[in-house]
């Protein structure tokens, strides 16, 4: 298995910088989408493993959350049902997170978020494999990873059930790479699609069907390789844990469970998968550095804060790096292939 860890802090710290700018604004979005999943039916059972959960392990944000003692996954105390995920999706501005205003800021958050996650594919499989082969990009959102690919001269196509975001993907990119599907039209796509590696970036954790996308690219042949990125449960939730006047940006609002390396690993065993590759790296830090500054801002510590600010910068990726050999960082890459004999060819 190929192992990478860590990435350079600066590649997305000027992307992340309104979180601590606009604080106020993200964590009463944060708390209006725990209103509505505070709603939903209690959860039972682990997501990923099916056991059912016992007791609560700890309280964030005024939200339970238990840790599954078969696979390590996080579960929040309801469930992700199909209403919860049309009203985060739909009914909120949910955009207001992600996107560029211009085009400018959409390149670069290509180029530095997109094109590494493209090259680590192209470094796992070889260039010659991923170039004669096709990209199906599941939940391609406003078309980053699709753009990153066809600069590249990779064949990826994307599909998407946000409207918004499939308009704002034509008109950066000025292409059709991203198309406009229903949720049920994107299963029959998946069981259907002729390309032999389908990419989720963002998708697993969000999605109420996560099984039903796993068994459809399962029971597709043509369909070789599943390259993901998970959130997963790390220093990070503990430390929002115990900051609640900072925006919880991995655990609330619409993130409401996490992944481990065993729920990840039971998960693509159960639809026959093995992972060749995976990259873990994380924001821990920057988080930590944010939810410091948050607290001497607050308290009108200026001065501190510029100090803290520029010494913490100088070391920021060391300390992150540590979390990341120790694998109790914020996120993961996978790169999954089906087992021999549920190939066609
Ligand atoms: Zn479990």
């Amino acid at each position: 298995m190929l192992v990478k860890y860590g990435k350079a802090a600066a590649d997305v710290m000027d992307i992340k910088k309104n979180f601590l700018e606009e604080n106020g604004r993200f964590l009463e979005y944060q708390n209006k989408i725990s209103a509505i999943y505070q709603k939903q039916k209690r959860r039972r059972l682990c997501k990923c493993c099916m056991t059912p959960l016992e007791g609560k392990t700890f309280v964030s944000h005024d939200m339970n959350y238990t840790l599954c003692h078969v696979c390590g996954h996080l579960n929040g105390e309801f469930e992700e049902t199909e209403e919860f995920s049309k009203q985060v999706y739909e009914e909120t501005e949910y955009d207001c997170f992600y996107i560029d205003r211009d085009r400018g800021r959409y390149d670069a958050r290509v180029e530095k978020i997109y094109t590494p996650k493209l090259n680590f594919l192209l470094e796992t499989l070889g260039e010659d494999a991923v170039r004669s082969g096709k990209i199906l990009d599941v939940g391609a959102g406003s078309g980053y990873f699709c753009r990153a690919c066809r600069q590249k001269g990779v064949n990826a196509q994307g599909i998407e059930i946000s409207g918004r975001q499939v308009e704002y993907a034509r008109l950066m990119t000025g292409t059709d790479a991203v198309r406009e599907v229903e949720a049920d039209e994107s299963m029959e796509i998946i069981r259907k699609t002729d390309c032999n590696i389908v990419t989720m970036f963002g998708v697993m954790e969000s999605v109420f069907n996560l099984q039903e996308i796993m068994g459809a690219i399962k029971e597709n042949e043509a369909i070789r390789y599943v390259y993901f990125n998970v959130p997963m449960f790390s220093l990070s939730v503990i430390l929002e844990a115990v900051h609640p006047e900072s925006f919880n940006r991995n655990l609330g609002g619409a993130h409401t469970h996490l992944f481990s390396n065993d729920s990840v690993r039971w998960l693509l065993n159960q639809y026959h998968m093995d992972i060749t590759a995976k990259w873990r790296f994380g924001s821990d830090m920057m988080d930590m550095q944010r939810f410091i500054s948050n607290q001497l801002v607050m308290m009108k510590n200026i001065h501190l804060n510029e100090i803290f600010a520029a010494e913490f910068q100088k070391m920021i990726d060391d300390l992150q790096m540590v979390l990341d050999r120790h694998e109790f960082s914020s996120e993961t890459h996978f790169i999954a292939k089906k087992r021999e004999g549920e190939v066609r060819g």
